[in-house]
């Protein structure tokens, strides 16, 4: 059997273009733009092209998206006053900091101390609290919001179905696990102290890999016809000198057994700012109607 590949870049597409109309009604009906805040402190490389690119892709589906550059010296204090004017001002809809912070930084603290309505990446312990509860008002971290779209397209029953998740970051594996047993599914979480992870995983209709071990799922750890999502990233160096993105799943291996998979590049990633800008959208919407 050779997997169908779930085309994570063209979902995302659909995505913009429905927030995109979205942004327009909204903008009918409040006279302004939705607005997306993002805060980045400091000077780390991948963070400046994922702040930057986030500031872009809003602008591109009529979202405003500002972005807050402040010097890796800044202090809690004055990261906390910066947050506390955005909270406060009415044109905020969302804002998000950055992650990693410098590590002078408390980054639990500057997680909470935004307003959780404007919270679009879902991290607030109100956001988290409220995805646990099952209750509709959650705003939902980006990137399992997009592996729930992915699960859609697929076309799996998710109602009794055995979900495996590796991983248990506040990012990904448990908001990703909250929403599969919101789905009624059977879900198991498996982290770096599961015992003999390639059984668990052999039970799973879906198994959702987000851990960032490249290549780390064998093909026969998979239940033929299985769904796969591939959330991990990491660059390798090949021998010709290159580099190149892998995921935690080993492709080759696992397209020949599942019944579909996320490709990575191009699955799970793109969905990340898609979902991004359609909960800034939501956040608007929620304060605002
Ligand atoms: P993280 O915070 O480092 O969490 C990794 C998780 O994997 C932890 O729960 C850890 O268990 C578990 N783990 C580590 N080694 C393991 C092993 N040998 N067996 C089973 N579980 C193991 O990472 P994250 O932020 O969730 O990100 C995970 C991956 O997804 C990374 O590659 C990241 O780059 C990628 N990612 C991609 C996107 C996207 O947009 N596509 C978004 C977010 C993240 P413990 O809890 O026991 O330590």
């Amino acid at each position: 059997m050779t997997a169908r590949i779930l085309d994570g870049k063209s979902l995302a597409e659909t995505i913009r273009a429905e927030t995109r109309a979205d942004v327009e009604q909204f903008r009918t009906q409040f006279g302004r733009a939705p607005g997306l805040d993002v805060v980045l402190v400091g000077e780390d490389p991948a963070s400046v092209v994922y702040t930057r690119a986030k500031e872009k892709a809003s602008g591109e589906v009529g979202i405003r998206g500002t972005l807050h550059r402040l010097a890796a010296s800044t202090s809690d204090a004055e990261l906390g006053r910066l947050l506390d004017s955005l909270n406060a001002d009415p044109q905020v809809d969302g804002i998000l900091v950055q992650l990693p912070l410098p590590s002078h930084i408390d980054t639990q603290r500057a997680i909470d101390r935004i307003d959780a309505a404007k919270d679009v990446d879902g991290f607030h312990p109100v956001n988290a609290g409220r995805l646990a509860l099952g209750r509709p008002d959650a705003l939902v971290p980006g990137t399992p919001a997009g592996c729930m779209r992915l699960l859609e397209l697929s076309g799996v029953e998710l109602a009794g179905a055995n979900a495996v998740v590796i991983g248990r970051s506040i990012i990904v594996g448990r908001p990703m696990a909250q929403l599969l047993l919101g789905a009624h599914a059977t879900v198991t979480i498996a982290h770096s102290r599961t015992r003999d992870l390639p059984r668990i995983c052999r039970e799973a209709d879906v198994l959702v890999a987000a851990v960032g071990k490249p290549q780390m799922v064998r093909g026969d750890w998979i239940k033929p016809g299985a769904v796969l999502l591939d959330v991990g990233t990491t660059r390798i160096e090949l021998p010709n000198g290159k580099t190149k993105l892998v995921g935690d799943i080993a492709f080759d291996e696992a397209k020949e057994v599942a019944g579909a998979i996320t490709p990575v590049p191009g699955g799970v990633g793109p969905l990340t700012i898609a979902m991004l800008l359609a909960n800034t959208l939501r956040a608007a919407e929620l304060r605002l109607r």
